[in-house]
């Protein structure tokens, strides 16, 4: 049978091991297929900023719309896909996708940001920079009109590599943040050489705030810093009016999270966002009038 160590050095026999096996073997040829099929869709986030609460940049997030399965989220299949080996195909299709939707926005009189989470393994590909800006130079849209969302563990597991490859897509108007900041261990002494735009604060930092004074010293720590580095901040998965205010009393400067909008398939955020635009024109109105 199969035995696995588990982490306190002890054998453990895991009776789900050759089921599991099988089951990523089955969902790898899945996944290669969903690639060739074109099985994967783009879902767009809003974040808004704090001072205007306009809205003018929106994160993709990959959604697989399995044949049977139905709709999946990214927890279900991005560990399989880097294990295997697939990521780099994913990576390429969700640039092409993200960048000919905010061209197409952009067309369409809606110039919006889009933001596109690269694999700490796609960070560190050779190509990376080559292929983005070809990417955009194709699809007609301006640098700074892409954001690149990089998580902490891929800049520390190689952090000069990181900032080669960062810097090559920065100074060509590439924006890049760095994602679920405070969630693992950045040295915020590399903070300083990172050619980086915004942090954004993970959603475990942020979350229990308004009970834990702790939490809100570090997250007005962080705003503070960044914000004397340069960087704008951006908080995520802000899901009360209430944490939303005291983010705003902080000097955050964006906010995303289900208290704005989950994220949504394109023409539904198009929908969303002409909403959005009446509700704040209209109390900006009668914010004049009173
Ligand atoms: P992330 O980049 O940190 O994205 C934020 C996640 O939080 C998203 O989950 C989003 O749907 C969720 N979220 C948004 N607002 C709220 C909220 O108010 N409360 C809570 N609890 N959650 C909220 P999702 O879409 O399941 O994506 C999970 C992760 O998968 C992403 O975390 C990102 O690391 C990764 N991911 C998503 N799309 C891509 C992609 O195209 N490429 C790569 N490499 N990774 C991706
Ligand atoms: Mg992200
Ligand atoms: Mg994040
Ligand atoms: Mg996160």
């Amino acid at each position: 049978y199969q035995a696995q160590r588990s982490r306190r050095g002890t054998a453990v026999y895991d009776p789900t091991t050759d089921q599991h096996t099988v089951g990523q073997l089955a969902m790898v040829t899945d996944l290669r297929r969903a690639l060739d099929n074109d099985e994967f869709v783009l879902h767009y986030q809003p974040k808004v900023s704090l001072r205007d609460m306009q809205v003018t940049s929106v994160e993709a997030l990959v959604r697989w719309q399995h044949p049977t399965r139905g709709l999946l989220a990214p927890g279900e299949f991005l560990p399989v896909l880097e294990r295997s080996g697939l990521m780099q195909p994913l990576t390429r299709w969700v640039l092409r996708e993200a960048i000919g939707q905010a061209a197409s926005w952009r067309r369409a009189g809606m110039p919006l940001q889009v933001a596109v989470n690269i694999s700490p393994r796609s960070l560190l590909q050779d190509d990376l920079p080559a292929r983005v800006l070809a990417a955009l130079v194709a699809a007609e849209l301006p640098a700074s009109l892409l954001q690149l969302e990089i998580t902490e563990t891929a800049v520390m597991t190689n952090p000069e590599r990181a900032a080669f490859v960062l810097t090559q897509l920065q100074s060509r108007g590439v924006a890049v943040a760095i994602d679920d900041f405070g969630a693992g261990y950045t040295s915020l002494a590399f903070l300083r050489i990172l050619p980086i735009t915004a942090l954004k604060i993970d959603r475990s930092l942020i979350h229990h705030m308004l009970d834990h004074d702790e939490d809100e010293a570090v997250t007005s720590a962080v705003t503070d810093l960044a914000h004397r580095l340069g960087f704008s901040v951006i908080a995520e998965g802000v899901e009360s009016q209430a944490l939303l205010d005291r983010l705003a009393a902080l000097g955050c400067d964006q906010v995303q999270g289900y208290v704005i909008s989950a994220p949504l398939p394109p023409a539904a955020l198009e929908g969303w966002l002409a909403d959005w635009r009446a509700r704040s024109s209209t109390s900006v109105e009668t914010a004049a009038a009173s």
